[in-house]
């Protein structure tokens, strides 16, 4: 086997915001709950697979330290949208990193996972499976990014891999026993990526191995392509520095294992605190017409908002990164960009980088029939919502909603975070820009 100069240095995981109680809602469908799933966690009305993708990076860039210009290759996997790769590139900040894009199979995310840990780019590999849940099974399916950090040095380094094709007759236990036989010795911890609790029930009963551990998808649903990551994540959880575990990612055709040494585990994600972050609580009728509002609504004629996709485009660093102006002469910092500083007109503007960070300066509530029809769908799947004007850190004030499971509790003064949202959906094609979310969220 080829050699593999890298290792999994660090992960993130963002999930989707709201949590839906699987019961209830396989109730309202008239549809049976999947066993051993109690809740599930899906997109709020401004994520998708790109809104995901992008928080998943910038959390695995923040807790790690690592600059935009560090990234040598960005893997994306599940990440849909005919534009998806040019948004996330430069909501990062790196409109010229390379991207290579995957099909959306979990077979496809452990494809890019093993290629990540071969190759070789300028920097390390961004690679983030991500699934916002809106076209799997509307009972089971959840949303979640995760993000992983692959490059060289210490960390999480892959052994082998072993692949089985499954026969549509044969039992899926023994043919998961047997890629573990396959992937040598026996280790003491395997990890079965089930995309429904009670999947690896088959190979427990096939394996004299006891040790079996399972992604925490009881809590979040089946998470498509970005399963077999969670699952790869709840692995390292059980164990120790300089033990090995075997991996592995059953479906219907096949069978793909792979056995990892953990070198170090101390800068991969804590799954638990993830899976228990803040979320709204939703009730099934608002979680469907979320789920399904821009679909059904996609192609509505804009007024109030609107904007040339042109000039959205010309505008995408400043609406997805806050990316503001310095006046070289004054110091003034601009926010929204624009020709020249009010207070000298001769003066050279540069581009300043805004962190984001404010506090809110005033707030109102958009009632029904109170917005531009771009908001009209979100307006009929969530009610009212708050908008607010944020005064940054950096001096300017700034519009946009408000957004997150602690939206409705903010108040004048309280400190606010920029997220990189969707705001609508205009002749089909999905804009997106910043919001606010209160710091806990
Ligand atoms: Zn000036």
């Amino acid at each position: 086997m080829a050699d593999r100069p890298n290792s999994l240095q660090a992960s993130a995981i963002v999930l989707g915001s709201r949590t839906v109680p699987v019961p209830e809602l396989a109730t309202h469908l008239a549809a049976i709950a999947p066993r051993g799933l109690t809740v599930k966690r899906s997109a709020d009305i401004d994520e998708d697979t790109t809104t995901l993708a992008v928080a998943a990076i910038r959390r695995l860039m923040a807790r790690t330290g690592l600059p935009a210009a560090g990234i040598g290759q960005l893997f994306l996997v599940g990440a849909d949208g005919e534009d998806a790769d040019t948004t996330i590139a430069t909501a990062l900040g790196r409109p010229d990193v390379p991207v290579s894009r995957f099909l959306s199979t979990p077979e496809a995310a452990v494809d890019a996972l093993l290629v990540a840990f071969g190759s070789e780019p300028a920097g390390p590999t961004v690679l983030v499976a991500v699934s916002d849940g809106r076209d799997g099974d509307p009972v089971s399916a959840g949303a979640a990014a995760v993000a992983l950090l692959i490059g060289p040095g210490s960390g999480i380094r892959l052994i082998r891999e072993a692949h089985r094709r499954v026969a549509r007759t044969e039992d899926l236990g023994t043919a998961m026993s047997e890629v573990v036989a396959g992937l040598g010795t026996e280790v003491e911890h395997v990890v079965v990526a089930e995309r429904l609790p009670g999947d690896a029930r088959a190979f427990r009963d096939a394996s004299p191995n006891g040790a079996v551990t399972t992604a925490p998808i009881d809590r979040s649903g089946d998470l498509g392509v970005a399963t077999p990551l969670v699952a790869l994540l709840a692995g390292l959880r059980t164990v120790e520095e300089g033990e090995r575990f075997d991996w592995l990612v059953p479906s219907l055709h096949t069978v793909i294992g792979a056995r990892f040494e953990a070198k170090s585990t101390e800068s991969c994600e804590d799954l638990d605190a993830a899976l228990h972050g803040a979320a709204s609580a939703t009730d099934p009728g608002t979680a469907l017409r979320v789920r399904d509002a821009w679909r059904s609504h996609g192609d509505q004629v804009a007024q109030g908002a609107f904007v040339s996709l042109q000039q959205y485009l010309h505008e995408a660093p400043a609406r997805y990164r806050l990316e503001g102006q310095r006046c070289t002469s004054c110091g003034r910092i601009l926010f929204p960009p624009r020709e020249g500083c009010p207070d000298c007109p001769d003066a050279r503007l540069v581009v300043e980088p805004l962190s984001g960070r404010g506090t809110v300066y005033a707030r109102t509530t958009i009632a029904r029939g109170g917005a531009p029809t771009e908001f009209a769908p979100q307006q009929e799947a969530v009610g009212t919502y708050p908008v607010a004007v944020v005064e940054l850190e950096e001096g300017p004030r700034v519009a946009a909603q408000l957004t997150g499971s602690g939206a409705a509790r903010l108040e004048i003064g309280s400190p606010v975070l920029a997220v990189f949202r969707l705001l609508y959906v205009q002749a089909g094609v999905a804009r997106y820009g910043f919001k606010f979310t209160g710091a806990m969220d």
